[in-house]
């Protein structure tokens, strides 16, 4: 998978980077469907969720900080589901999400957006910068109740991805991927039982 390509359906960025790789149901990456497996492909993801414009931002690899944000990705991800499913985060991941807020809100600039609101912001040339935004990002979800309480995550084999389910309605993140899987799954399962019936 890569940055270019992968689909943005989360809803929030740090929805989004949760889902720059397929997950299995013990929170662990799916290596062979991972955007962020090469040296320069946070950047690249960077400007692909728009956080860093085009042609700026460090393309040289920065390889410590590509291990940081894989670290942050499933730390992120267990406390966000369990946060939204009304369980007990675990403690080691709410460790990390706080210091590296910490770390995040010390680096950044309080910046205006475009909007009128006020957002911390950091320079495109920090290589934190997708990882302090994610961050940000994520403990802002996590303040909200009403937007946390709608973070689903997709139950299609070995997809694990998040999003914000505003409709309550949509169970798959895609219809046309996990949705079309689980239908044909269970036409085979009607077939085989009629078959053997
Ligand atoms: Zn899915």
């Amino acid at each position: 998978m890569q940055p270019e390509t992968i689909k943005l359906m989360g809803g929030a960025l740090c929805l989004d980077f949760a889902n720059s790789t397929d997950w299995t149901a013990e929170n662990e990456s799916i290596e062979v469907e991972d955007a962020l497996l090469e040296s320069d492909s946070l950047v690249r993801w960077g400007r692909r969720v728009g956080l860093i414009a085009a042609g700026s931002g460090r393309d040289g690899a920065i390889a410590a900080e590509l291990a940081a944000a894989r670290e942050l990705r499933p730390a992120l991800r267990g406390v966000l589901i369990a946060a939204a499913h009304g369980d007990a985060p675990p403690g080691a991941a709410v460790d990390l999400l706080t210091r590296t807020y910490a770390e995040a809100a010390a680096a950044a600039r309080l910046t205006p957006r475009g909007d009128g609101a006020y957002v911390l912001d950091w320079p495109d040339d920090d290589p934190r910068k997708v990882r302090f935004a994610v961050v940000a990002d994520a403990i802002a979800l996590l303040a909200d109740a009403p937007r946390l309480v709608r973070v689903h995550v997709c139950p299609g084999r070995d997809c694990g991805w998040l999003f914000l389910n505003t409709s309550g309605r949509q169970r798959w993140c895609s219809m046309a991927t996990c949705g079309s899987r689980a239908k044909m799954r269970a036409m085979y399962a009607r077939r085989r039982a009629e078959a053997s019936s």
